[in-house]
This record gives structure tokens, C-alpha cells and sequence, in this order.
């Protein structure tokens, strides 16, 4: 079956989203040549990294200002899925991204498993379990940047001066309970799921889409290389996700998009393929 086929047979769609939905909005994912791990070492993101070391905090800042740094928009992927949304066929997103790009698609059910980025959070003055154990201090990552401009290079939280950090899940941290329960609630309603730009290496959300498979139902993965869950996906669509995404859904819904076109990529190839050669592993 093809994408479009599965697509238009669903009336319960629920999308699973990495990294790479968001590299045509010009983010950079974790593993792809270029990504943000070719110039930060992942050793030094962990919770407890963060949590004891200032100088990593004052890193962290200035990754948190060039992921920040382009305003970066939706691309047709993100408006794609949003229209399956409106039009009552998509259930709602799971997604592993923390830039906020579905919802200002227009999403409206969006699970951040992994938090948000536009967001910073008090976790307290030594929350040691990978737990924040912060006092409930939140502001805009603005706020954080104004301090660091002042000559702050670790802003302090301003009510119980505990650590200030992204409003993100590191790599250590805990996942909130209550999301993967939602998660897997969504998935568990699903007809189709489409995992979306995800190298499939990050757990636990990247188990989430068997949920849906262990019930026999059908799984799309669209990516722009081999993921370890590519043997029990029904289909795998290799192409920049903005044109495959909006392709699809234009030809689902009829008419055409009423989304920008993203850059010129070529045209994007469909094909099952091979098994892949990597396992599944946690990320760094
Ligand atoms: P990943 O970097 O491990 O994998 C991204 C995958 O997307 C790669 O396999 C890559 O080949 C593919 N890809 C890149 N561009 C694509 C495109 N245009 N179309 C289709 N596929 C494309 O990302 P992940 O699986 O999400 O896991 C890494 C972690 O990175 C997640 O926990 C996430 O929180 C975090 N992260 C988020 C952002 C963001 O919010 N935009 C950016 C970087 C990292």
C-alpha cells in the first residue's frame, strides 16, 4: 500500500515526530552531519552535568541562543499535519521535539514528551535523582538570555536562587509519568501512526509507536535514512518529510496546499527498503 492509500483508509491518524520534521525550519537534528552534536559534546548535556557543573550551564545557554537564533518557522510538514488535524483525521502529535513548531502549525493535541525549549524552569539548588526539584519558578528562555546579557553567565532563580534550566528533558532526566501515559493513551486510539523524522534511538519514546504496531496497526516511517524500526513498519517513505508529508496530504484532502513551499530538495523517492543495519540503542 502506499502512503496516500493508508492515509485516505484512516480517519484516526496519530503522528510521532523527531529531530528531522524540524530541519526544514532550519533546526538541526542530534545525528545527521552538521547536528548540533558535531559541535557540543553529548557527555556534558546530561541532568547531572548540568546540575553540578556552572561551566556547563554557562554552554548550555549558548547552544539554548543558536537553537533560538534563526526564528524558526513551520515548514509544510508541521502545517501538513495540522490541516489532517483540522479536518478530523489526525488524532493529535506525540512528539520527541522541543521547539514548539506544531503548535504554531497550528496543532492542537501536541504531546512534548521531551518539554519545551522556549521555556525555563527552576529545578532547584541540587535535585539529585534526575528529577527537577525546583521551587515552580518558570519564564519565557528570554528572560534567561536578558540575564546573561546582564553579565549573568548562570542565572539564578529569583525566588529560592535554585539552578535555572531549559524547561527540556536532558539526556538523565526523567520523563514526566503523566505524558507517557498520555502518549500512549493517543496511540492506543490510533488507526495509522506515521513516525515522522526520528532516528528511533531515543528511549523511551521511541517505543511508543509499537504500542499501536503490537495491535496490528499499520506504521508508516518517513525518514531520510534507515531507522531500527524500519522491519515491522508496513511502509517506509524515504524523502525530506515537507514534501512527502505535503504531497500526501494534498492529495488526501483534496485541492492544493495552502502552505509555503520548503526548500528545493528534489523530488523525494518512495521505496520500501532493505532491513537496516543498526540496532536500537539509547541516545547519548
Ligand atoms: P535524531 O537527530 O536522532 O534523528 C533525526 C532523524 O531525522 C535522522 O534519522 C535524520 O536522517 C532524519 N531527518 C533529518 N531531516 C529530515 C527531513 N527533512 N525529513 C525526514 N527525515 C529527516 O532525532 P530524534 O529521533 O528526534 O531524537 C533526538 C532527540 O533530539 C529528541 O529527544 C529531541 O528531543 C531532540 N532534538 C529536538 C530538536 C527539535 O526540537 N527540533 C532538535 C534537535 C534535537
Amino acid at each position: 500500500m502506499t502512503l496516500n492509500e493508508l492515509l485516505a483508509g484512516s480517519s484516526a491518524t496519530v503522528a510521532f515526530t523527531g529531530a528531522g520534521i524540524s530541519t526544514e525550519s532550519g533546526i538541526p537534528d542530534f545525528r545527521s552531519p552538521g547536528g548540533v552534536w558535531t559541535r557540543y559534546d553529548p557527555r556534558d548535556f546530561t541532568f547531572a552535568r548540568y546540575v553540578e557543573s556552572e561551566e556547563v550551564r554557562t554552554r548550555a545557554w549558548a547552544m539554548r541562543r543558536e537553537f533560538w537564533a534563526s526564528d524558526p518557522q513551520p515548514n509544510p510538514a508541521h502545517l501538513a499535519l495540522a490541516r489532517l488535524e483540522a479536518r478530523g483525521r489526525l488524532l493529535g502529535v506525540v512528539t520527541q521535539n522541543i521547539d514548539g513548531l506544531h503548535q504554531a502549525a497550528g496543532s492542537r493535541t501536541v504531546i512534548e514528551l521531551h518539554g519545551r525549549s522556549r521555556e525555563v524552569m527552576c529545578i532547584g539548588a541540587s535535585p539529585r535523582t534526575g528529577t527537577p526539584d525546583g521551587c515552580g519558578f518558570s519564564a519565557p528562555t528570554s528572560w534567561a538570555f536578558e540575564r546573561v546579557d546582564a553579565g549573568e553567565a548562570d542565572p539564578r532563580c529569583p525566588t529560592c536562587a535554585g539552578i535555572v534550566k531549559s524547561a527540556t528533558v536532558s539526556f538523565g532526566q526523567n520523563l514526566h509519568p503523566g505524558l507517557l501515559d498520555r502518549a500512549a493513551d493517543l496511540l492506543g486510539q490510533a488507526d495509522l501512526v506515521l513516525a515522522i523524522g526520528s532516528s528511533m534511538q531515543v528511549y523511551p519514546a521511541a517505543g511508543l509507536p509499537m504500542i499501536a504496531v503490537e495491535r496490528g496497526v499499520p506504521l508508516v516511517i518517513c525518514n531520510a535514512e534507515p531507522t531500527p524500526l524500519d522491519d515491522v513498519a508496513t511502509l517506509t517513505v524515504d524523502g525530506k518529510a515537507g514534501e512527502v508529508l505535503s504531497a500526501a496530504v494534498d492529495a488526501v484532502l483534496g485541492g492544493a496546499t495552502a502552505t509555503p513551499r520548503p526548500r528545493s530538495w528534489g523530488d523525494p523517492r518512495r521505496r520500501r527498503r532493505p532491513s537496516p543495519h543498526r540496532r536500537a540503542s539509547p541516545g547519548p
